[in-house]
This record gives structure tokens, C-alpha cells and sequence, in this order.
């Protein structure tokens, strides 16, 4: 059995290979399958799925969803959705508008600090697909104002930073919820990032509660502790353990798809999983 990844980026959100490119590219790194986990998008799915027809390759339709949560971050995987499902669209034409609202006001921000930026060169930065901060990051490495990418989020473009600005979100439990409704498996990605481990465990028998079938137990940023932690969870409640490298391709430069920095090797099982909870729900 091979190995896969089951959390990634593409065009279609703020990764830098398209959907083909990064189905094209897994297989020349000889993984089984790969899922496709864009920002509040699916865009790229339609082409990311063909084009694993067209090679022989198989992905997984996923989607990660940012939630409404304080004071950490909660992100959500949505994985074998209906891509046509228009309530799953609708929702999330809602959040491209909520971006749509939220980006001008970091150019605002932005340009009130003396940084000379326009909304006009984070959108070719973005290729046409979604516009996140990593392209405003790019953008600001561009014009010299930083040197890299994390000093680009640490100075002005993370949470309580000065040229941050939030965006509408679903609470948890409505992403949950149209992710279920559109035949998804809900996972909790990267639960570090909650920042609360004294009290995940409340929040996952309330994320339980609403439909959460998975915790994302293998993640890069996740130390063997975190790991053996969650992987502890995962068993002490039923859920399915998932886990892959968020490789967006531009950010951490040595973290490479299927592998993190090197040691991560998710065998196929853990996609059989998932076919096997969806099937049973
Ligand atoms: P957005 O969805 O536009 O708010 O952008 C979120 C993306 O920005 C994440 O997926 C990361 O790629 C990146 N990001 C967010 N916070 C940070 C941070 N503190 N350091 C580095 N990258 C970050
Ligand atoms: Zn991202
Ligand atoms: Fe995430
Ligand atoms: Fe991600």
C-alpha cells in the first residue's frame, strides 16, 4: 500500500500549483492518493479530479472551511463532498463575499502604515483564483517591504497584527453541518491551532455532537507529543485519525508534498477510513 496526503492547496486558494500541476506532481513523488483542500473553495476540484482520471490517480474532493473561533484559529475538512451540490455552493459564495469585503480593508490598513501596495497587484499575485494574505505576503516580499513570508504575516498580516482585518465566518457547527449535508466526512484540521489543549477535549464532544467524525492527528507543525496526544483522543472517542502536510508550495519552502520535512509517511488506510464513515453515515 502507498502513501498519501490528504491536505492541500492549489491556485484555487493560495497554493501555487494548479489542481492538475499538484495531481500531476504527486504521482511523480509515487503517493497513492491525495485530497484536495483549498480555503473556503472548491473550485479546483472539477480539474484536480479529471485530471486524476486522465493519469490514473486518485483524489479526494476536500475542502477546508476557517471557522468562527477565538482565541486560537479552528479550521475544518470537509472530505468526499458533492461538488455540485448547490447548498454547498451557496455557502460558499457567501464566505468568497465575506473575503470580498475583508480584503480591501488590509490594502486600507496597509497603505495607512506607509506601505504602498494596491489591491490591483495582490490580485495578479493570486493567479485569478481566491485571494488570501498569503498574497498580499507575496506581494509585500515583491516590493521589498519584507523579506519573507513569515515576517510578512509577524509584522503586518496575522491575527492582532496591524494591517489584519477578520472576515465573516460560519460557527463551527454550521460548517459542520453543510458539510455533512453535501455527504462530507467532517475532520478538525491541525487542532494545535486551537491553542486550547487544556480544553479540547470539551471541544471535541461538542464538535462530536454536531457531525465531527476526524481530528487531523499528522501535521507538520504537530511535535511527537501533540501527535501521540491526539492519536490518544482520536482512540478515547471513535474519531478517524487523518492527517497530510497543508503543502501550499510557497510559505515553508522545505516542506515538500507527502512527506512535511521528511518524516511524515500516511499510509492509504487512512482513506479507507474515510470511504468507510461516509458510507456508514
Ligand atoms: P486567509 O484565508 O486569507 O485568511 O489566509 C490564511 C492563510 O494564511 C493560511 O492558510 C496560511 O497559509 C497563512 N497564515 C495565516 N496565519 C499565518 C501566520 N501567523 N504565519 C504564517 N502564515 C499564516
Ligand atoms: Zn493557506
Ligand atoms: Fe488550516
Ligand atoms: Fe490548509
Amino acid at each position: 500500500m502507498g502513501y498519501v496526503d490528504l491536505h492541500l492547496h492549489t491556485t484555487a486558494s493560495d497554493g501555487v500549483m494548479t489542481p492538475s500541476e499538484i495531481v500531476r506532481y504527486a504521482k511523480s513523488k509515487g503517493l497513492q492518493a491525495i485530497a484536495i483542500t483549498d480555503h473556503d473553495t472548491i473550485e479546483g476540484l472539477e480539474e484536480g479530479l479529471l485530471e486524476g482520471e486522465k493519469i490514473g490517480f486518485e483524489v479526494v474532493p476536500g475542502v477546508e472551511i476557517s471557522a468562527e473561533y477565538s482565541p486560537g484559529s479552528m479550521h475544518l475538512l470537509g472530505y468526499f463532498l458533492d461538488i455540485h451540490d448547490p447548498l454547498l455552493k451557496g455557502n460558499l459564495d457567501y464566505l468568497q463575499k465575506a473575503r470580498a469585503e475583508r480584503n480591501p480593508k488590509i490594502i486600507e490598513n496597509l497603505n495607512r502604515l506607509g506601505v504602498r501596495i494596491s489591491y490591483e497587484e495582490v490580485v495578479k499575485a493570486s493567479g485569478g483564483g481566491q485571494v488570501g494574505r498569503p498574497h498580499f505576503a507575496q506581494v509585500l516580499i515583491e516590493k521589498g517591504y519584507v523579506r519573507s513570508f513569515q515576517e510578512a504575516f509577524d509584522r503586518f498580516l496575522k491575527k492582532g497584527a496591524p494591517a489584519y482585518a477578520d472576515k465573516v465566518r460560519f460557527k463551527p457547527e454550521q460548517a459542520i453541518s453543510f458539510i455533512k449535508e453535501s455527504g462530507g466526512v467532517a475532520v478538525l484540521a491541525h487542532p494545535k491551532t486551537l491553542g486550547m489543549n487544556s480544553t479540547l477535549q470539551k471541544i471535541l464532544l461538542e464538535l462530536m455532537e454536531e457531525g465531527l467524525k476526524g481530528i487531523e492527528v499528522f501535521y507538520p507543525e504537530h511535535n511527537s507529543l501533540e501527535v501521540a496526544q491526539f492519536k490518544a483522543l482520536a482512540k478515547r472517542y471513535g474519531l478517524l485519525m487523518t492527517g497530510g502536510t497543508d503543502y501550499h508550495g510557497i510559505d515553508k519552502e522545505e516542506l515538500d508534498i507527502g512527506v512535511g520535512r521528511g518524516e511524515m509517511r500516511l499510509p492509504y488506510s487512512l482513506v479507507e477510513e474515510l470511504k468507510e464513515v461516509r458510507t456508514r453515515t
